[in-house]
């Protein structure tokens, strides 16, 4: 047990940085364009936790000076019918980046409509072209969470090269692209699901825990290794709160740095995905990446 109290990985004064960034950029591209930068989000029928997260995004938009719109689409809507309405957004000049909002109704085809993403526009970097790029180690878009995270203990100047991570979770939007990231930074890491035998036991032997699992209270203190790192992405809503998938007070006895939640990750996600939008606005770093692995696949 430890004495002193552990560092808070803090999300709010980083993403203020961020964004106070990305408004100047956003003034910058209004001067010399005529127009301000747009974000089309998807919204695939009326979906609680979904509408919560967007209505963040579109404020954070407001308030840098980014055209933020929603698209919003019938619940009752077949796969064909938004892979139609995602290939408008396509080919709009104005929109720059495309978000689709998940989860999807279960009759939608989440493949089919990813798919159909311009990877130029995949600003949370879900087509398979971005995440291809992230597999080999290139340069492409990076979904925001998994950035999040990463670009979080850098700021707190956390090294984690040579550490031993877990990852708690293995979706394609949070828990493998953080795998990936921490690999890049050359951590020794481990990926952690539900069939996983012994979390307790894999946990313990972590010098890095980044849990995206969507379980509250999932990772007790007695199962961290004492001064580990611990990075909660989990958002629960319990009893009207928002809880993360760590249980904090216990955690916080053993730990040498812990992510509050609210307010660790979540707030420099917002700050991130804006980030990649002026990146696909201007193309510019990871859109300049897609842009180039297209022209070298189709042979130009
Ligand atoms: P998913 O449900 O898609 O994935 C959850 C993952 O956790 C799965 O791989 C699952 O394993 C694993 N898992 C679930 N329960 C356990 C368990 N008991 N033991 C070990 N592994 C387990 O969720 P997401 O990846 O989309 O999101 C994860 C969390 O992150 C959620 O709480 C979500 O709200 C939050 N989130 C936070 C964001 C932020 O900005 N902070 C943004 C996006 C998400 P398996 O594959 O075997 O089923």
């Amino acid at each position: 047990m430890r004495t002193n109290e552990p560092l808070l990985l803090a999300g709010s004064p980083v993403a203020a940085e961020r964004r106070a960034a990305v408004q100047a950029d956003v003034e910058a591209f209004r001067r010399n364009r005529g127009y301000a930068p747009g974000l089309a989000v998807v919204l695939v029928g009326r979906n609680a936790p979904s509408a919560v997260y967007l209505h963040q995004i579109i404020k954070g938009c407001t308030k840098v000076g980014i055209d933020g719109r929603v698209v919003e689409i019938p619940g009752r809507a077949t796969s064909t019918g938004l892979r139609r309405e995602i290939d408008r957004l396509n080919r709009d000049p104005r929109v720059a980046g495309i978000i689709v909002q998940m989860p999807l109704p279960k009759h939608i085809s989440l493949r089919a409509v990813i798919d159909t993403l311009d990877p130029s526009k995949d600003i949370d970097g879900l087509h398979p072209l971005n995440a291809g790029l992230l597999a080999l180690g290139y340069d492409g878009f990076v979904p925001a969470t998994a950035k999040a995270a990463v670009e979080l203990l850098k700021a707190y100047k956390i090294d984690v090269d040579g550490m031993n991570a877990v990852v708690v979770g293995r979706s394609n939007i949070v828990g493998k692209p953080v795998a990936r990231l921490l690999l890049g930074e050359h951590a020794t890491v481990t990926t952690a699901h539900t069939h996983t035998h012994d979390l307790p036991g894999l946990v313990k032997t972590a010098d890095l825990v980044v849990v995206a699992a969507g379980v509250p209270g999932l990772i007790k203190g007695s199962m961290l290794k004492p001064g580990a790192v611990v990075v909660d992405i989990g958002i629960n809503v319990v009893g009207g709160n928002i809880v993360g998938d760590v249980e904090y007070d216990s955690a916080c006895q053993v730990v040498s740095a812990i992510t509050p939640v609210p307010g660790g990750v979540g707030p420099l996600t917002n700050a991130i995905l804006l980030g990649q939008l002026m990146h696909a606005a201007r193309g510019t770093g990871p859109a300049l990446q897609v842009h180039q692995a297209l022209q070298r696949m189709a042979g130009a």
